[in-house]
């Protein structure tokens, strides 16, 4: 029988479970109206509600995080602050490490090992690699050639913070995704609009309660949940962004891509693609079977590198998708918190 996971849950994820619909604007919570559910796919239950937030609260972030780059210490403050405070708030996410995996497992539907190791554990690495950056991007020293007679030039160039980022992620590793995004922009001395995926917003709510925790100057960051069309649609449209970074699929990210366009906004996307594997008639099945189911089932197929193709030398074609297909039989399903 499949055990559910809302009775294998730590007293700190049922707490976080209870939280009435808000946002994270300016440093403080907000609560918002409208809202969603938040389910778990093993099981399809609601576990919580998260907020449907819409173009009002939206804009009230932008501002905020506006208002903290103009007016603010972010900018300005010397690198080793800013490092320091994202150190901080790596040693948070540590602290609450077990909380934001039961979390990402209730929302996403990964098993326990993967959101403990390598999507929170990536987390506190990356929040305390860009950490290191802070301060330490380094502009260039330009020897000027210019052959004017009795003259000699000296040219240097400096990095400076873009300004306000908004930021949309999908829902596959929503913790890790909402670092890749903040860490390098806070690190650069920019202020931030994260917009986490409806599907799966929980502990990205937490990760903002833990910015607070770390003591970052309001309107730094700023979280706003809610649904593309709404609340991500009005973040990729909004003027008041310097640059939008968005990952998600192929489909979005060309609206995403238009929307940013007609206010000349600067937009990184990372979009969906098809990984292919090749099999070769010499390979150690032994050791190639596991790698290629791993690679494809992982996170519950949900990832953007899977292996969702696979080509196989004709002669062991055969042998390749009877052993895959014991290997897939073999794979239990159920709550990712069952041991
Ligand atoms: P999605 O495009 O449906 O949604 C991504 C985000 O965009 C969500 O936050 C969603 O609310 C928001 N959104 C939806 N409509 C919007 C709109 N009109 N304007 C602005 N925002 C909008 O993608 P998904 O289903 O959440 O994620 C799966 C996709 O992400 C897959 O295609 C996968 O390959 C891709 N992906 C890519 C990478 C990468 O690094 N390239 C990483 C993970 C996932």
């Amino acid at each position: 029988m499949l055990q559910n996971n809302l009775g294998l849950l730590g007293a700190a994820t049922r707490a976080a479970l209870d939280h009435a619909p808000r946002v994270f604007i300016g440093g403080e919570w907000q609560p918002v109206a409208n809202s969603l559910p938040a389910v778990d796919p093993s099981s399809a239950m609601p576990v919580s509600r998260i907020a449907a937030a819409g173009a009002a609260q939206v804009d009230a972030a932008v501002r905020a995080a506006r208002t903290a780059f103009e007016a603010g210490p972010w900018p300005r403050m010397h690198g080793a602050g800013r490092e320091a405070l994202l150190r901080r708030l790596a040693d948070l996410v540590e602290r609450d490490r077990q909380t934001l995996a039961e979390l990402e497992v209730l929302d996403v539907g990964m098993p326990i090992w993967m959101a403990r190791d390598l999507n929170v554990g990536g987390a506190i690495g990356v929040l305390r690699y860009m950490a290191g950056f802070a301060g330490r991007a380094n502009g260039r020293t330009v020897q000027v050639g210019v052959p004017i007679p009795d003259s000699a030039f000296f040219g240097y160039t400096q990095k400076e913070a873009l300004g306000v980022v908004g930021a949309i992620i999908p829902w596959n590793v929503p913790l890790m995704m909402s670092v890749w995004k903040l860490a390098p922009a806070l690190a650069a001395g920019c202020t931030v609009v994260l917009k986490p995926s409806e599907e799966a917003s929980l502990s990205v709510l937490h990760l903002a309660g833990l910015v607070r925790e770390a003591g970052f100057p309001a309107g730094v960051v700023n979280v706003v949940t809610g649904t593309g069309p709404e609340a991500g649609a009005a973040l990729a449209a909004h003027p008041g962004l310097d640059k939008i970074t968005f990952t998600g699929s192929t489909r979005t990210g060309l609206q995403v891509a238009q929307a940013a366009a007609r206010n000349v906004t600067r937009a990184t996307l990372e979009l969906g693609g098809k990984s292919p594997q090749i099999l070769f008639a010499d390979a150690d099945l032994d050791r190639a079977i596991p790698g290629i189911a791993g690679s494809i089932f992982l996170n519950s197929g949900q990832v953007c590198v899977a292996g969702s193709r696979l080509y196989v030398d004709r002669r062991i074609h055969d042998e390749a998708v009877d052993r895959l297909a014991r290997h897939a039989d073999a794979m239990r399903l159920g709550a990712g918190l069952s041991p």
